[in-house]
């Protein structure tokens, strides 16, 4: 049973509000199941002068068994019920209790059974063999017994709705620490805590979420936020701060102050309108602030909230570390500038390339040379060079098809796997792309623009060996370097 739904009254003539009811102070829920209405008009008048731990009471009727039942499965929150046993039949109310426990699944209501015909329903009997948290004789229902009997009814409903919290709060600890466990890219793992915590706080997530940089970052004196943190995700409102950082005319100080004191003092935090959570992995820090007033989070939740926040903090390292391995694997197949193949992953997924391309009979390998580029970095600079390297590496990723292989070979030099292609098709494709190249302006600083040009050797036939055919199209490309540059040859 959850505390969160809102109750809907204007629809339901049987629930009566009593004056202490503010909208801050949820009421318990006490509901008189009577075919007596000179019994309801008792129970009111002793029951609505409650207050137990500054909550008053908030009255419900139900005139028969079959009411009751109707109205306990529409309404939430019932802390107790008392009740009649002699209503449209002779057991009506035992028979409701049964209804209670077993069909409506509600273990958490007290029920207090009253009966005006104790022989009826002798208590030795009923205790045993109904749940039911106490037995009264009407006539022994004076004020100040029934009053008596309800205040221990409500403390225990209390406990157990704490109880409940605790235990539902550690289930969803654990579901959902184990679906950020399977989360990979850091940017949806750093969502994925929003989520959960927003969730667990039955807030809305937002709120951004801050890391400590593995790598250097520049010195930031503006920010606000201690040197190497940076943050990794922001949701709406404070998606600004992405930019940022909680600098200095970052509207949203408070948020950041909190942040800074969850770094400091290595724990969560919780002020009026924000919480800041302290995330200790072992090698990183993190701190996620969230927007959620510091009134609906009780001790209860602090407990569970630490619990949840060093499994997040397990997560969380997991997630890093995998990140770092995913990053260590690509920088050893990566070309650092251009972000393309380097030459070691060119052969490596050449390997399975030749060996279909054997059964299919089509491979073509192109072997790139950018023309005079030593000039470029004679007369613009090394800078220049590499603005112009990237770009045509960029112009290469861009054209050439998801199933090619495309690596910078070293240097200024490029080669291309293109499985498929019969030499017809191999020339005009690669003859396309010089062209572009030819006829593309690179921009290598505000006012300059300058122009290069390729050569291009192209082989498809076959060798058993990739370097055989690497070889080859090397050969070509130095053919078509004495042949004047800036142009394809192919064989
Ligand atoms: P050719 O038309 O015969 O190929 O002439 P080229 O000038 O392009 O050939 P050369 O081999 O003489 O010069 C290649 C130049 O490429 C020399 C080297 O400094 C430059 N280069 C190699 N790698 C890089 C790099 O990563 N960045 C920059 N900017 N230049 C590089
Ligand atoms: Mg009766
Ligand atoms: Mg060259």
């Amino acid at each position: 049973m959850t505390e969160k739904k809102p109750l809907n009254l204007k629809n339901n003539a049987n629930v009566e509000h009593h004056s202490a009811t503010t909208s801050y102070t949820k009421p318990w829920r006490i509901l008189v199941v009577d075919d007596d209405i000179d019994v309801h008009a008792v129970s009111r008048l002793i029951l609505t002068k409650i207050t137990f731990k500054y909550r008053p009471v908030e009255l419900l009727s139900a005139y028969s068994a079959t009411e009751a039942r109707e109205l306990l499965a529409r309404e939430e929150n019932i802390a107790v019920i008392l009740l009649d046993v002699v209503m449209e039949t002779e057991d009506a109310g035992l028979q409701l209790v049964k209804t209670i426990r077993n069909e409506l699944n509600n273990h958490d209501v007290r029920i207090i059974l009253r009966t005006g015909q104790p022989g009826q329903a002798p208590e030795e009997r009923v205790i045993v063999d109904y749940d039911i948290n106490d037995y009264k004789a009407k006539n022994e229902l004076t004020s100040q017994k029934l009053f008596t009997s309800v205040i221990a009814s409500l403390r225990a409903y209390e406990t157990i709705m704490s109880l409940n919290k605790t235990r539902f709060g550690l289930e969803r600890i654990l579901h959902s620490s184990d679906s950020l466990f399977k989360i990979q890219s850091m940017h949806e793992f750093a969502s994925g805590i929003l989520t959960q915590l927003s969730l667990f706080l039955d807030c809305k997530p937002q709120g951004i979420i801050c890391i400590e940089e593995c790598t250097e970052v520049e010195h930031n004196i503006t920010s606000s936020l201690p040197n190497n943190m940076k943050i990794i995700a922001a949701t709406e409102e404070f998606e600004c701060c992405l930019k940022c950082n909680l600098d200095e005319t970052c509207g949203h100080k408070a948020l950041s102050t909190l942040m800074q004191r969850a770094l400091v003092e290595r724990k969560n935090q919780f002020d009026n309108n924000y919480t800041a959570f302290y995330l200790d992995t072992s090698d990183n820090k993190a701190a996620v602030a969230l927007v959620c007033s510091e009134e609906s989070i009780d001790v209860n939740d602090r407990n569970l909230l630490e619990v949840f926040t060093s499994k997040i903090s397990i997560a969380l390292d997991n997630a890093i570390h995998y990140q770092k391995m995913i990053s260590f694997e690509k920088a050893a197949v990566t070309d650092f500038l251009t972000g393309l193949n380097n030459r070691r992953q060119l052969l490596r997924l050449g390997i399975p390339m030749l060996a279909l391309a054997n059964r299919n009979n089509r491979l073509a390998v192109a072997m790139i040379d950018i023309d005079y580029f030593k000039r470029v970095n004679d007369n613009y600079g090394h800078d220049a060079g590499d603005i112009v390297l990237k770009q045509i590496g960029k112009m290469m990723d861009d054209r050439f098809r998801r199933s090619d292989v495309i690596a910078r070979y070293g240097g200024e030099e490029f080669c291309i796997l293109a499985p498929s292609l019969n030499i017809a098709q191999a020339f005009e494709l690669f003859d396309n792309f010089r062209a572009s190249v030819a006829n593309c302006e690179i921009a290598i600083s505000a006012d300059v623009k300058i122009s290069v040009t390729l050569s291009i050797g192209v082989t498809t036939d076959l060798c058993p060996n990739l370097d055989d055919m690497i070889a080859a199209a090397d050969y070509l490309l130095y053919q078509a370097k004495h042949n004047g540059r800036n142009c394809v040859m192919v064989k």
